[in-house]
């Protein structure tokens, strides 16, 4: 079973590519389950998401193909939404999806992952910055809104690494996903970024096993190029770290498969 529960389309203002055309890719790779999960629209940030007003043709446009594509092959709707707490929407949270991805690109603001904010890296300690990282993606599960967690360590994408031991770092973190049973999915993004590697990296992998924490994988695919993108790679991380089922979702209710 090959799943891909994390992509965007041309609706979120930095992708390209149609839910249609996205499918058509995602059918000629074999790829079983696919769900799509647009930047979900907030009061900040806003030209890197979808609008309000968008929400509800967004929706329609994935539950359309759906039908429209049964038999070939599972279609899901999802959001990914930034865990910004002045900023959560409940018209996002309420939203009748598969499920919502919760995310962290920004550590008080600051877009971290955005090349455009790179120098926010300067004249800060390191160690401190992945802290508060791991503190943002903390809360984010104690929240109890989320069912997914997106690419767990992003803040790696452009090379900032701690000189502290990432598992450490990570450490509450983990504990409060498993906590709020939520699945950490495998992010082949990582794999087009000056990082060059799947997210989460191979030592977190290990610690998410050891917690029997759930996976899934996702392409985060900005461009029909990125569909299934890095598959391989993320199915065999997981398994030579012991994985064999990967995590679906419908209406929020979970489903284990084996991948
Ligand atoms: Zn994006
Ligand atoms: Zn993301």
């Amino acid at each position: 079973m090959r799943i891909d529960l994390h992509n965007h389309t041309i609706r979120c203002n930095h992708a390209e590519g149609t839910v249609d055309e996205y499918i058509q890719k995602a059918i000629a790779l074999g790829i079983d389950i696919y769900g799509f999960s647009e930047h979900a629209p907030m009061n900040f940030d806003e030209n890197y998401r979808l609008c309000f007003h968008e929400m509800k043709s967004y929706e329609k446009d994935v539950l359309y193909a759906r039908e429209a594509y049964e038999g070939k092959i599972e279609i899901l709707l999802g959001y990914e939404i930034d865990y910004l707490p002045n900023y959560i929407n409940h018209k996002v949270l309420d939203a009748e999806v598969d499920y919502l991805i919760g995310s962290i690109h920004f550590i008080n603001e600051w877009g971290f992952d955005n090349p455009e904010f790179i120098g926010g890296y300067e004249g800060r300690d390191i160690n401190e910055i992945w802290q508060s990282y791991f503190d943002a993606v903390e809360s984010m599960a104690k929240s109890g809104l989320f069912d997914i967690a997106g690419h767990l360590d992003l803040l790696k994408v452009f090379k900032f690494l701690p000189t502290k031991d990432v598992r450490i770092l990570a450490k509450n973190a983990l504990k409060a996903i498993k906590k709020a049973d939520m699945t950490i999915e495998i992010d082949t993004a990582g794999l087009r970024k000056p990082i060059e590697e799947i997210y989460p990296s191979r030592p977190l992998m290990e610690e998410i096993y050891e917690l029997d924490i759930p996976i899934t994988f996702g392409s985060d695919a900005h461009s029909i190029e990125h569909a299934g993108h890095g598959y391989d790679a993320a199915v065999s991380l997981a398994k030579e770290i012991g994985y064999t089922k990967a995590m679906t979702f419908r209406n929020r209710d979970k489903r284990l498969l084996n991948f």
